[in-house]
């Protein structure tokens, strides 16, 4: 089964003189333990598909199936709980809470939840992300390349069905950012995570096994690289 399944997704922004179509009736499926990119450039709707396919946003029309779960027809408060636990999503600028510790922000999922925090499961983890002398420190406290594995880590804590990770490395010097990519692939591989970035940078886009290309709200190409 597709862990997601996007049919026909339109989303209008605005109308008359000011209507955008930011996505033109987008269809397209993600296996498994694919590991995609979605390139193009500023401007063709790549993170207005993000906010469709991570359930942040609605579309006009069309359907998202998530572990086959249409989401587009759940409200509000169904969305967020179906969300914290499906999607893992990492964001450019880390999005941690301030004031919360590393192993905090990483349990945020569970504590949303009110679930019992899982030791064994949170060390695997913290340790897997390299991040055991910073598991009590806050995110101003941590460099940028540490910050964002605090997000790899609050993005894979419920085992999603997919990490949706927009421009990860985009505020990161290439090395930093090379390390970040690292981790993806490594959880891809290693846990056969699905992983979808979005990312306007090449050089990101040929680490993963398929790239899929926007423009002006259209899928334009969508090839596999590697097998
Ligand atoms: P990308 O992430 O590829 O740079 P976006 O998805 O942000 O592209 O934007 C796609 C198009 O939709 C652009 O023309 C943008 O101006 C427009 N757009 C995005 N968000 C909004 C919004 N909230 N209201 C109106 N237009 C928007
Ligand atoms: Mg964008």
């Amino acid at each position: 089964m597709a862990v997601l399944e996007v049919s026909n997704l339109t989303k209008v922004y605005g109308e008359g003189e000011a209507k955008v179509v930011a996505l033109n009736n987008v269809s397209f499926s993600v296996e498994k333990g694919e590991f995609v990119a979605i390139v193009g450039a500023s401007g063709s709707g790549k993170s207005t598909l993000m906010n469709q396919i991570g359930g942040i946003d609605n579309p006009t029309s069309g359907s998202v199936k998530i572990e086959g779960k249409e989401i587009t027809s759940m409200d509000e408060d169904e969305l967020a709980i179906f969300r914290r636990r499906n999607v893992g999503m990492i964001y450019q600028f880390y999005n941690l809470i301030p004031t919360l510790t590393t192993e905090e922000n990483i349990m945020l999922p569970w504590l949303l939840d009110g679930r019992k925090e899982n030791r064994d499961k949170l060390n695997e983890i913290v340790n897997a992300l390299g991040l055991n002398t910073r598991a009590k420190h806050l995110p101003g406290e941590m460099s940028g390349g540490q910050q964002q594995r605090v997000s790899i880590g609050r993005a894979l804590i419920n085992n999603p069905a997919f990490v949706l990770a927009d421009e990860p490395t985009g505020n990161l010097d290439s090395k930093t950012g090379k390390e970040i990519m690292d981790l993806l692939k490594y959880s891809n591989q290693m846990f056969n995570q699905t992983v979808l970035i979005i990312t306007h940078d090449d050089k990101i886009a040929l680490q993963t096994d398929r790239i899929i290309t926007m423009r002006d709200g259209n899928i334009i190409n969508d090839e596999v690289i590697k097998k």
